[in-house]
């Protein structure tokens, strides 16, 4: 005792105080104009602690009927013996309140969150999701953990030497300090169009997948990025296979299945401007009066520079054609011989 008092010390207090976390809410993600893409919902953490339990055999009773767990799951942790033992989390509210209202001594509800986004899939990519205890994983939630994670609070609970609460010694808390919001430029409504145009394309083309961003070219604000299929944010680790298809799968295949499914290209591939790139040209060639909205032109399907035939879009061409209607028709011969 003279000797380890600091060992002994350490393990007095371990047990005469117990800790239980108070989640602190994380922030929001809202959209420029209020709309919320991302909050939060109010869940509860149920546990037991072990020295605490009078009656067992009616804690186990009461875990399964409510929690819908197996029997031997419950006793198993009911009679652990350990400071604190987690039975479930992400309980809904009305199950907390419900269980709490049993009275049973060594249950113990605590107050959590659960990460909820109220449109599923609307950017996803953009967005991402959190993890079991709330950390980001992709995407915004990732980028951005640092500033809405929050501070957990504590609350301290002083007990005697065999683990058992003070009467009236008061429980101690130390309030949680919330995450901070954060505002973004997307913008619900473009999102929401652009995700509809993108599905239609998809379909129509059948495309293994459509992208579309938005951007402010006054200041290079993303008003709207997508890529469809997009996946549930509430159920993020549901494949978009068939069952059959999932079931063959071993586990580090079904992850890059998973990680295919949430990266966002947009940001992570490389694409060549090809055709967009015209929209520059012809504006240069316009400014500098080099061309006409008048001038004809004439596609034969293809050109030969120095020894290479480059083709067309429409290899049997465009055949005679203005400025505008070569612009319409994304005519390659036309803007070659700008
Ligand atoms: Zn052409």
């Amino acid at each position: 005792m003279v000797f380890c008092s600091e060992y002994y010390g350490q393990k007095a207090e371990d047990l005469h105080e117990r800790e239980r976390d108070i989640k602190a809410a994380r922030g929001r993600i809202l959209d420029c104009n209020g709309t919320i893409l991302a909050t939060n919902r109010s869940v509860c953490t149920i546990s037991v602690i072990h020295n605490q339990i009078e009656d067992p055999e009616a804690v186990i009773a009461m875990l399964v009927k409510e929690l819908e767990l197996s029997e031997e799951t419950v006793r198993k942790r009911v009679e652990k013996v350990s400071s604190i033992e987690r039975i479930k989390t992400n309980v809904d509210k009305e199950v907390g309140d419900k269980i709490r209202a049993y009275g049973l001594a060594g249950v113990k509800v605590d107050e959590d969150y659960k990460r909820y986004y109220p449109y599923d899939t609307l950017a996803s990519t953009v967005l991402g999701f959190t993890g079991a205890d709330n950390q980001g994983i992709v995407g915004l939630e990732v980028a951005y953990d640092s500033y809405m994670q929050g501070t957990s609070g504590k609350i301290l609970t002083l007990t005697d030497a065999r683990g058992i609460e003070i009467e009236n010694a008061g429980e101690s808390r130390l309030e949680p300090v919330n995450g901070n919001d954060l505002v973004i430029s997307l913008d619900y409504n473009i999102q929401m169009y652009c995700e509809q145009a993108a599905e239609k394309t998809y379909i129509k083309k059948q495309a293994d997948r459509v992208s579309v961003i938005v951007m402010n070219p006054q200041n290079g604000e993303l008003l709207a990025m997508v890529n469809y299929p997009e996946f549930n944010l509430n159920d993020p680790f549901t494949l978009t296979l068939s069952d059959e298809e999932a079931a063959l799968l071993s586990a580090e295949e079904k992850q890059n299945v998973l990680n295919q499914m949430w990266r966002n290209p947009c940001i992570s591939d490389t694409y060549e401007p090809g055709s967009t790139f015209k929209i520059i040209t012809a504006a240069a060639a316009l400014e500098e009066k080099v061309v006409d909205l008048d001038d004809t032109f004439y596609c034969p399907g293809y050109r030969i520079v120095e020894d290479r035939r480059i083709r067309c879009a429409r290899t049997t061409g465009h055949g005679a054609e203005t400025f505008v209607t070569g612009i319409m028709n994304s005519c390659k011969q036309v803007f070659s011989l700008l």
